[in-house]
Order: structure tokens, then C-alpha cells, then sequence
């Protein structure tokens, strides 16, 4: 629908450049009002990056971030202010992205005050709600963020971004770094709140179990390039190129139909010396002559599947 056209963050051909890194390549990614979207990859692929340069923490050398159909650079200032707020992160670790000399209800509830979203009279309430929603006493909001819980931190964290009324959050390992009983309180938490504000999610985690409960597309990334994009189960139950499958055979209990892919084999190269053609050959136990040279494009299948894969592309071609 029109609607939702118009309602998308678009990042694409974004060249960041880290100490000289080429952290993300050509890497182009929609996402639609009120989807989550995981975006999965081991730890140095730029999907961090991609994360921070969605919410404007980082700016990319070139390529083009649009919110509802506005590319940044054309933006108006009240545009420009909208999208600041509609678009929130949560953070890896809450401990780090809490101000500890803050006590909660300011934490929460301030950046809506200063943006006028709320008056300061209204602080106290509005923080009081808020952390009612997250799963927090309303008591809480006179504490400091050292006398929490590593979930309950991230609750506050959460609460924070909910304050200003966000269309679309990025998780960034947003429950890595909680204890695995308290992960999956925290995930659930996430697809309550989507469920009750509508808002989208950028899902970011090398947490495959997290991503095929939450996310409804995926997207892989490999060495600051997409490889796979497609819906949660079309990537789960079928995937398409190699390094999908290779993730999948490290996680045997999503592998919903019990495929006996090759587990992926040496360490990710470094991004400073990418290997040529396609960066997956050297761990790739499809790889070719011909994959050492080009480097192959995602591209859409004529099924609609969309890899970047030569293999993928030679048998539709
Ligand atoms: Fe493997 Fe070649 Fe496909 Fe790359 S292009 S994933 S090396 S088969
Ligand atoms: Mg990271």
C-alpha cells in the first residue's frame, strides 16, 4: 500500500568508513511500518554499524537513509526532529547507555519533556506509566541505574525509547548481554510492546534462536555486505546460500527440516583484507574458480528469493 511505501527506512550503497574500514558496502535494507526485521551476522560484519547509522549515531560516507520516503539530506528541520524521536535504540549493554548520576524518572522521561512531547508537570505520571508497561514498579522511578538488575536495566532502556513514542526501534544485541533465563522474558516483552504500539523493530543479534522467534523477514550479513534477505520462514526453513546454511548447522534445533548442512569452517577474515570476489569463498564448501574473481550482487531469483550466491544465480539464470 501507498502507506506503507511511505513509512520505510531506507539505507542503501551506505559506505562507512571506520579507520578506514569499508565496515558496510552497498548494503540496501527496507523496513515497513510495524515489521521486525532481524538482521543476523557474526560479530565484525557491520550489522552494529548499519544499526547505529539507522539512527543517525553514525553517519555513513555515502548512500542514502530515507524515513517515510525522505531521503536525511532533504529533510526539514521538523521532518528531520520527527524522525529523531520515531526512531530509537536500545543498546547491548543498558548499563553503558544509562546516565548513572540519573535517577530513573529522569532518565525516562526527560527527552520527551525537552522535545515537548509531554509538560514537566506531567513527567512523574507519564515515566510512572511507561514503566508499568515495561514490567517495572512505578516506585522505581526515584532509584540510580546501579541499584538494577542487568534485565531490569534494560527494561529502563526500553522504557526510555518507548517515552518518545518511537515507529521504529533498533535492538542492537539488545539481550545478549542479560542472563539466558532472563532473555527470553525480555524478547517476549518486545513482541508485547510491538503487538500494543504497532511500531517496527530493526532486530539486530547473532542470536539466531532470538531472531527466528521475533523477526518476521531476515536478513544475513556477511564481512559488511547482505548475502540473504527473506522472510523468517523462507530463511529458516529453506535458505539459500551457503553461509545461511552454514549458520543453521551451528544452530541443529532450528534447522526445522533437519538438513545436514557443513558447519561453517575458520574464522571470519578481517574486514580490513576482505577476501576478493565473493568474500565467503575462502569458507564456502561450494565455492568455485569463478567465485574468487566476481563479487556477486544480492540479487532476486525467479522465485523471488533473494541471495548473493553465483551458484543461486546460475541455476535461475
Ligand atoms: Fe560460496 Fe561461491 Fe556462492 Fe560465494 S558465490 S557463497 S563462494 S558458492
Ligand atoms: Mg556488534
Amino acid at each position: 500500500s501507498p502507506d506503507l511505501a511511505e513509512r520505510i527506512a531506507n539505507l542503501a550503497g551506505a559506505n562507512y568508513q571506520e579507520t578506514r574500514v569499508r565496515a558496510v558496502n552497498g548494503v540496501s535494507l527496507k523496513v515497513a511500518e510495524g515489521e521486525v526485521l532481524g538482521l543476523v551476522g557474526e560479530s565484525g560484519c557491520g550489522k552494529s554499524t548499519l544499526g547505529r547509522m539507522v539512527v543517525g549515531v553514525e553517519t555513513p560516507s555515502g548512500g542514502t537513509l530515507s524515513w517515510r520516503g525522505v531521503a536525511l539530506e532533504q529533510m526539514t528541520t521538523q521532518q528531520r526532529r520527527a524522525w529523531e524521536l520515531e526512531v530509537q535504540m536500545i543498546f547491548q549493554d543498558p548499563f553503558a547507555s544509562l546516565n548513572p548520576r540519573m535517577r530513573v524518572e529522569q532518565i525516562v522521561g526527560e527527552a520527551a519533556v525537552i522535545h515537548g512531547l509531554i509538560r514537566r508537570s506531567e513527567r512523574r505520571d507519564y515515566v510512572a506509566d511507561l514503566l508499568t508497561r515495561v514490567g517495572l514498579n512505578a516506585d522505581v522511578m526515584s532509584r540510580y541505574p546501579h541499584q538494577f538488575s542487568g534485565g531490569q536495566r534494560q527494561r529502563v532502556g526500553i522504557a526510555r525509547a518507548l517515552a518518545l513514542k518511537p515507529r521504529l526501534i533498533v535492538c542492537d544485541e539488545a539481550i545478549s548481554a542479560l542472563d539466558v533465563s532472563i532473555q527470553a522474558q525480555v524478547l517476549n516483552l518486545f513482541e508485547d510492546l510491538r503487538q500494543e504500539f504497532g511500531f517496527a523493530y530493526l532486530f539486530i543479534s547473532h542470536d539466531l534462536g532470538a531472531v527466528e522467534h521475533i523477526a518476521d523477514r531476515v536478513a544475513i550479513m556477511y564481512l559488511g555486505r547482505l548475502v540473504e534477505i527473506g522472510t523468517a520462514d523462507e530463511v529458516f526453513e529453506n535458505p539459500r546460500h551457503p553461509y545461511t546454511r552454514a549458520l543453521l548447522a551451528e544452530a541443529p534445533r532450528l534447522d526445522r527440516r533437519g538438513h545436514s548442512f557443513t558447519p561453517i569452517k575458520g574464522e571470519i577474515p578481517s574486514p580490513l583484507n576482505p577476501p576478493p570476489g565473493c568474500a565467503f569463498h575462502p569458507r564456502c564448501p561450494l565455492a568455485t574458480a569463478a567465485c574468487k574473481t566476481g563479487v556477486p550482487d544480492l540479487r532476486e531469483g525467479r522465485d523471488g528469493r533473494r541471495t548473493a550466491c553465483i551458484l543461486e544465480q546460475e541455476e535461475v539464470a
